[in-house]
């Protein structure tokens, strides 16, 4: 059933209730926290400056890091606050309670055009809990609702869910619309071939995702952790790489599965081995792998090789839409990131339409500098996907329907 989108709604003098996610990363420099990652606040731009340009009092809610329902001071949004102040520049009023009389008094004097900030919804035991009667002393601070915390939208939370039972409306705001946008809908019908890069740590944490992209993706890349689980699954050793054993069954229903789907499914031809995880280790490139041929004893996959990269790089430029997730390799140890690069450049040349899913592979696009050449690059983690499982979101399920 279509949502209804922040468009649609009247907004003008009415308190909107924005449920954003300001889940950014931060380190305490100078005794201050720092935000080191702003994407996530300025992709919730268009949403913010869409409201303040319409005469809505915004409210904004969010959550960060895990203070699991009590006050913790590192999880402040305070500079948070401060921080979108210095984008927007216009204040951001904090309410240091989240709900109750602080926050009500505050609200009661916004005009229109004015944004404000409650403290962290995790702050509250209410909030994971998704409690009704916390979603209602939200829920009394606004009018309308909005929920553009794509991140935290597979979340049935008290300001991601149980809000909408209390209010008139509710509506998902520009970037969760436009998230949906290139991971739900555009992906139905992608233009082909379409390619599908999957990597990261483990089977396990995509199996969703892999069967579900199996219904429509021409070719499907692997590398990462994951990969040693289907090199174990066709008989190579894998030495002391890390593999979920208990999923080498699992991998070669998939294999088989691709097979009946007519999908080509590569796993990595050779990879990148070391002696151990850590800058300046003992690494090489292995030869052709094979039963009779495969990862040294004791040492461990680090990255896809040479070769896998050559044959990967030929599919992605044969590729008219490409969706990656899951770095190739430990990329976070520069020595080891060479096939996560490559795939990155690869994609980034392509011409096609690129999208990179969420959690580690975008940090690794965004430190080749390539983000801007990518399509679209999602902010959400688990919630990218789910999405792309074809999992329902609560945070969108719970929203007004479009009549
Ligand atoms: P994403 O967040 O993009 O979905 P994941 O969280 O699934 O990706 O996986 C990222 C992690 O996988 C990285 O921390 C990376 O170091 C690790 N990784 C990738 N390849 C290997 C490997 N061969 N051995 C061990 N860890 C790996
Ligand atoms: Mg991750």
């Amino acid at each position: 059933m279509a949502k209804l989108t922040l468009r649609d709604l009247d907004v003008r003098g009415k308190r909107v209730l924005v449920r954003v996610d300001f889940n950014v990363p931060t380190e305490v420099r100078g005794g201050k926290v720092r935000v080191t990652d702003d994407t996530r606040i300025r992709e919730t731009l268009p949403t913010i400056n869409y409201l303040r340009e319409h005469g809505a009092k915004t409210i904004l809610m969010s959550h960060l890091g895990r203070p699991k329902g009590k006050p913790v001071e590192k999880y402040s949004l305070r500079p948070i606050g401060e921080y979108l102040y210095s984008l927007i520049h216009h204040p951001v009023i904090f309410s240091h309670d989240t709900i109750g009389d602080v926050p009500k008094k505050i609200v009661n004097h916004m005009e229109n055009g004015d944004v404000a900030l409650l403290e962290n919804v995790r702050f509250q035991p209410g909030e994971e809990a998704n409690d009704p009667e916390f979603a209602k002393a939200l829920a009394e601070l606004g009018d309308l609702y909005v929920n553009d915390a794509f991140g935290a939208a597979h979340r049935a939370h008290a300001s991601t869910a149980g809000i909408t039972k209390f209010v008139e409306k509710s509506a998902m705001g520009l970037l969760m619309e436009k998230e949906l946008k290139h991971l739900r809908d555009g992906l139905q019908n992608p233009a082909k071939p379409f390619v599908v890069i999957l990597g990261g740590a483990k089977v396990s944490d995509k199996i969703g995702v892999l069967k579900a992209l199996m219904e429509n993706a021409n070719t499907i890349l692997i590398g990462g952790a994951m990969a040693n689980t289907f090199l174990k699954a066709e008989g190579i050793p894998v030495g002391a790489s890390r593999v979920e054993s208990d999923k080498v069954g699992l991998a070669r229903e998939l294999l088989e599965l691709a097979k009946q789907r007519d999908v080509k499914f590569l796993v990595p031809i050779d990879v990148v081995e070391a002696d151990e995880i850590r800058p300046g280790a003992n690494m090489r490139n292995t030869s052709r792998l094979s039963p009779q041929h495969g990862i040294t004893d004791g040492w461990q996959t680090v990255d896809i090789g040479a070769a896998t990269i050559a044959l990967y790089q030929e599919e992605i430029a044969r590729g008219e839409t490409i969706l990656w997730n899951g770095p190739m390799g430990v990329f976070e140890i520069p020595e080891f990131g060479e096939g996560t690069i490559a795939i990155a450049e690869a994609m980034a040349q392509s011409g096609a339409k690129t999208i990179i899913g969420g959690g580690d592979s975008v940090t690794a696009v965004k430190q080749a500098g390539l983000s801007a050449k990518m399509t679209f690059i999602s902010t959400g983690g688990g919630a990218t996907l789910e999405l792309l499982e074809g999992k329902e979101l609560p945070g969108v399920a719970a929203l007004s329907d479009r009549k």
